[in-house]
């Protein structure tokens, strides 16, 4: 899948852009605050419909501008799509191939993008709910529907809490909101639950591949509602017994949920980690394993998308390898020329990087993107 050119105009200080992408490696370079992750984060509202560092739409848009369009050429498989989207006020349409949508769930996985940014390099250290949206997003480039089930769900849980807080309790009401609940819990932890330990192994050998043979990578989910955390070390997963201690779990906890007036456990409240040779990575590693840590997760989700369904999403590296020393600069790009991924990757000096093959370059200064050939 890749991004054969785009079109922009007023997006953040990108005030007019026009450009032909390779399919392979795309290096942005420029100096800093010159607009290089303004354009990643142009590609990555192309794929989401949001931004990666504010949640107001109306950020995205140049402040001095009432409107900002983006149009893009995606190539998937045998398909072509015509992107166009515009942002007026705090308003978004959608096109696609010149008609618009009207419905998200028609537009969202259409393109399929992973981003990896500075702050991921410390998401083992951040809050639950980041780790959960980390997780759920690389969810989501797997199984794009599922972003359904986690709005659903949220929007009934959000309807328990204010029926929680009634004066009266409605137990009829709140048996509803509980049965929907463990309908779209059920799918989310089912998700999540083999999903993590789909990669789980992936991810292990692609830190011993980039980084560091000696060691070994677990992934670990934390539930709310399971008293053991779950490793994926087995060879085989046994969902069901999972999910029926959860739903006893669950079940357990509702009187007390009544009592106390608010929800206690569910998936809006689980968690994941990685043990790094059986110790708490987050506790353990260094800075730089941690990095590393992050890195690998990133090449697992990658490479199992492209091993089970045929597909190389676009990658976004917004100014993380600049870091890496060049024996393992080396492996990352070897290993992406592998996925065949089509990559956007900033910095602000090319002297970090020793690219194995050709790139196109692009230079970055105060808004304006010039191909370099
Ligand atoms: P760095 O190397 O420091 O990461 P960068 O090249 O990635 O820099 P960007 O984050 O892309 O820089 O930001 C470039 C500029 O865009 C900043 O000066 C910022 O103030 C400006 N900017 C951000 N949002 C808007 C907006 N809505 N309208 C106009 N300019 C904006
Ligand atoms: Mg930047």
């Amino acid at each position: 899948m890749f991004i054969q050119n785009i079109k922009a105009t007023h997006f953040r200080n990108l005030e007019a852009l026009e450009l032909e992408f390779s399919r392979d490696f795309n290096i942005i370079y420029g100096d800093n605050a010159q607009g290089k992750s303004n354009l990643l984060e142009c590609l990555f509202f192309l794929a989401y419909l949001k931004g990666f560092r504010s949640a107001k739409l109306a950020e995205l848009r140049h402040y001095d501008q009432p409107v900002c369009s983006i149009e893009a050429k995606l190539s998937a498989g045998k398909a072509q799509y015509e992107l166009r989207l515009v942002l007026e006020e705090n308003r978004r349409r959608i096109f696609v191939d010149n008609s618009p949508v009207l419905r998200l769930g028609d537009y969202l996985g259409i393109m399929r993008l992973s981003l990896f940014e500075p702050k991921d390099v410390s998401l083992l250290q951040n809050s639950p709910a980041t780790r959960r949206n980390a997780l759920d997003r690389m969810l989501f480039n797997h199984r794009p529907l599922l972003l359904q089930d986690l709005d659903q769900y949220q929007k009934v849980l959000r309807a328990k809490a204010s029926s929680l807080r009634a004066e009266q309790l409605d137990h009829k009401l709140l048996d509803v909101y509980d049965e929907q609940l463990e309908h779209f819990a059920q799918r989310i932890i089912y998700a999540r639950i083999q999903y993590l330990f789909a990669i789980n192994a992936l991810l292990s050998n692609c830190f011993k591949t980039l980084f560091d043979e000696s060691y070994d990578l677990q992934l670990e989910y934390i539930s709310s509602s399971i008293r053991q955390k779950l490793d994926f070390r087995e060879d085989s997963l046994s969902i069901d017994m999972v999910w029926a201690e959860y739903l006893s779990n669950m079940r357990r906890v509702r009187n007390n949920e009544r009592m106390r007036r608010s929800s206690l456990a569910g998936p809006q409240r689980d968690d994941w980690s990685i043990q790094i040779n059986a110790k708490s990575a987050k506790l353990y590693a260094s800075q730089g394993q941690q990095r590393a840590i992050m890195l690998s997760l990133k090449m697992a989700e990658l490479f199992y998308l492209k091993q089970s369904q045929g597909i190389s999403p676009i990658l976004l590296l917004d100014d993380v390898s600049s870091e890496l020393d060049p024996e393992r600069n080396r492996r990352l790009f070897e290993f992406l020329a592998e996925i065949s991924s089509q990559v956007f990757l900033t910095t602000t000096s090319l002297r970090y990087f020793n690219f194995p093959k050709a790139v196109q370059k692009y230079e970055v200064i105060n808004g304006e993107i010039q191909r370099k050939d």
